[in-house]
């Protein structure tokens, strides 16, 4: 299948060249050129089906074509080595816990993917060994590093501001050894963004190594995390809950949402969904005035979701062919600050026992504020409470239990280079660690 870009500038190109190169040169999005309906027989029966059984059907519809049958199915199986579970909460309210992979958070599905399907290309001979820069505030570089860990004929760079993450955050990345190299960077995560665009934009330093970003919005970090809409869907099936199914999705660069879109588009009954923002509420604005406004992020408790741009937005316009009437047909939005969040993760504790993180009580609050009598919803709990222990203690008053996994990155060495903020340092680093 071909990919354009939404911008309509840059000419398509194969899933191969999207995935490597993730941006269109137009720095435009790449969209799929077909959303395949899946057949009313896999409907029917979904609530039958396991989360890997339900995932080959969603990624064949989507890279049947370009990557044989046995290698598609190897790769749905070896990233989703989890379980997604679907809990109910309360009436009518059921959360969608994503954080079972390795990171605890829901990143690892995309990430893993992603660096399966990359290792399939390089394998296949289709491509050199790739390089893989990807600059961090905390998560992605802990979701990146370890979906791409041990994976054949990729070496991957993580940059992170010194001092700047949490000691959690830095052991997740910092720990791994192998294909993973950490470069601590004496500046801020602005800066690391920029040395990883400036490596980018070198051409000498192209012309050595062959590198490639893993960020968001990469086609295949992101059409994979469709797979769980599905999967939610099934295990709501099997409650006789199918009915009116509303999503709840706590978003930030808007790519988990539109990933679920994507599901809808393919004939997965969804009646609409509810995105929830933090105080960067960019587009909870834009579905309510129709003017889309980016500004610069203000620092929240729900981090992950600091975004005042969101990256797939362009994603969401080209899908809805710019009809913000079609778009706000299919979502809604809400938006919650710190004090909201705080309480939130309090209540539901005190009321039901059941710990929130910061993002996930977003979600949970937008679903309890938009939900009409009769719909059955879903919000998707996208990390580990354990992941925001400070802020999660603060607000309960009592201990959070790390669990085991999350513990054992803490146990291990820490190792990075530490690099002062200059480009050709970085970049003799980069070609000495090759
Ligand atoms: C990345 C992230 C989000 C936001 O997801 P988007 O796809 O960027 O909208 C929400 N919660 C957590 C925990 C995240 O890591």
């Amino acid at each position: 299948m071909y990919y354009y870009s939404s911008n309509k500038i840059a000419s398509s190109v194969s899933l191969q060249e999207a995935v490597v190169k993730g941006l269109a040169p137009d720095k435009g999005l790449y969209m799929p050129e077909t959303i395949q309906q899946l057949p009313f027989d896999f409907y029917k029966s979904i609530a039958n089906f396991s989360l890997t059984e339900i995932a080959k059907t969603v990624a064949k519809a989507f890279f049947g074509e370009d990557i044989p049958k046995k290698q598609l199915d190897e790769i749905v199986t070896d990233t989703l080595s989890f379980d997604i579970p679907l809990k109910k909460l309360e009436e009518d309210i059921y959360v969608l816990e994503l954080f079972h992979g390795p990171t605890f958070a829901f990143k690892d599905v995309g990430a893993r993917f992603m660096a399966r399907m990359l290792s399939h290309f390089v394998k296949a001979k289709a491509q050199k060994d790739v390089k893989v820069l990807v600059a961090t505030s905390g998560d992605t570089g802990s979701a990146v590093a370890n979906g791409f860990l041990g994976v054949d004929g990729i070496q991957v760079f993580v940059l992170y501001p010194s001092g700047k993450v949490s000691d959690i955050q830095e052991s997740q990345f910092t720990t791994l050894g192998q294909n993973i190299v950490a470069l601590e960077i004496e500046g801020t995560f602005d800066d690391c963004q920029a040395l990883v665009k400036s490596a980018f934009m070198d051409q000498d330093l192209n012309n050595q190594l062959n590198l490639t970003s893993a960020n968001s919005i990469n086609v295949a970090r992101f059409l994979p995390q469709s797979f769980y809409y599905f999967y939610a869907f099934a295990q709501l099936a099997q409650l006789g809950r199918s009915g009116e199914v509303v999503f709840s999705v706590p978003s930030g660069n808007l790519g988990n949402l539109t990933a679920g879109l994507f599901a809808k588009r393919m004939g997965l009954p969804i009646k609409r969904f509810i995105a929830a923002n933090n105080r960067n509420d960019v587009f909870t604005e834009y579905l309510r005035t129709g003017s889309y406004a980016p500004r610069a992020s203000v620092q929240t408790i729900a981090n992950a979701m600091d975004v005042g741009a969101p990256s797939n937005f362009d994603r969401i316009l080209d899908l809805y062919v710019h009809s913000h009437k079609s778009i706000s047909n299919d979502i809604s939005a809400y938006r919650y600050n710190d004090d909201e969040i705080k309480h939130t993760i309090k209540a539901v504790n005190q009321k039901t026992g059941y710990l929130l993180d910061p993002h996930g009580a977003c979600g949970y609050m937008a679903l309890k504020e938009g939900l009409n009598p009769g719909e059955a919803g879903i919000f998707l709990a996208t990390a580990h409470p354990a992941k925001f222990k400070e802020t999660v203690e603060d607000c309960i008053g009592s201990v959070v239990q790390i669990p085991e996994g999350l513990k054992a990155f803490m146990q291990h060495e820490k190792k990075s280079f530490l690099l002062p903020n200059d480009y050709n340092q970085f970049k003799k680093t980069l070609i000495n660690l090759t």
